[in-house]
């Protein structure tokens, strides 16, 4: 079974994703952490497509979740916190844009998830990656909201940046990802929105749990 969860960067998808399946004991699916991953990749490829898709067939991509973090390493090598700099923000959407990197993501994510239970969060699983997908949400907030949130978490990790830069950073993202051609982040028709601009984490955390609990009793 799985439930995805689309939204805009900064709506809060990956922490409520991460509580809710700890909640509920079910798996967590990262797929914005894989698309940075190929950012890391094209970066260290020297930003150069043909190495970096060379590079993308020769290496294995592998993940977990585990306690509060979804792990990535490529081969041996543990990437979890080189995903996460400015720097990859700021290529993510470029390559996240290629439709190969998005049918290698798509494939690594359905490879992952044919058993148990799982949440994945990301831009398209609703209606590219997951169109079958039991349960889908999509959640919003405003871009203050967002770009406050963000510029929180990256300042945590000692990151050097404004909380202007960060706003820049993603309203620019939020752009490319809507109107790229392949598979752009857009709402399901059938999936629920949930506006956290004025939420608690914990009102989130419940309300999607809360879904997902009574979706499996009428199921069973
Ligand atoms: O969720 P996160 O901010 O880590 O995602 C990083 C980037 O990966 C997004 O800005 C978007 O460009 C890309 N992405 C995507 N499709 C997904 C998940 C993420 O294009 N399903």
């Amino acid at each position: 079974m799985i439930i995805v969860i689309d939204g805009p960067a900064g709506s809060g998808k990956s922490s409520t994703a991460r509580a809710v399946a700890d909640k509920l004991d079910i798996q967590y699916l990262d797929s914005g952490a894989l698309y940075r991953t190929l950012t890391l990749m094209y970066l260290e490829s020297g930003k150069d497509k043909t190495k970096f898709f060379e590079l993308l067939n020769r290496k294995s991509i592998s993940f977990f979740y585990e306690e509060g973090t979804f792990h990535v390493s490529v081969g041996k090598r543990d990437i979890t916190e080189q995903i996460r700099t400015v720097e990859v923000n700021n290529h993510v959407s470029t390559v996240a844009a290629l439709p190969k990197s998005r049918q290698f993501v798509n494939n690594l994510m359905h490879q992952a998830v044919q058993k148990e239970t799982w949440i994945a969060e990301g831009r398209d699983l609703g209606t590219a990656v997951f169109p079958d997908a039991e349960l889908k949400f999509f959640m919003v907030a405003d871009t203050d909201v967002r770009a406050e949130r963000r510029h929180r978490e990256l300042k945590a990790q000692g990151a050097d940046v404004t909380l202007d830069e960060v706003k820049r950073n993603i309203i620019e993202r939020d752009q490319k990802d809507s109107r790229r051609k392949k598979d752009p982040l857009k709402k399901a028709p059938d999936a629920v929105e949930v506006d956290t601009s004025e939420m608690t984490f914990e009102q989130q955390v419940d309300f999607i749990c809360s879904r997902i609990t009574n979706k499996f009793e009428t199921q069973t």
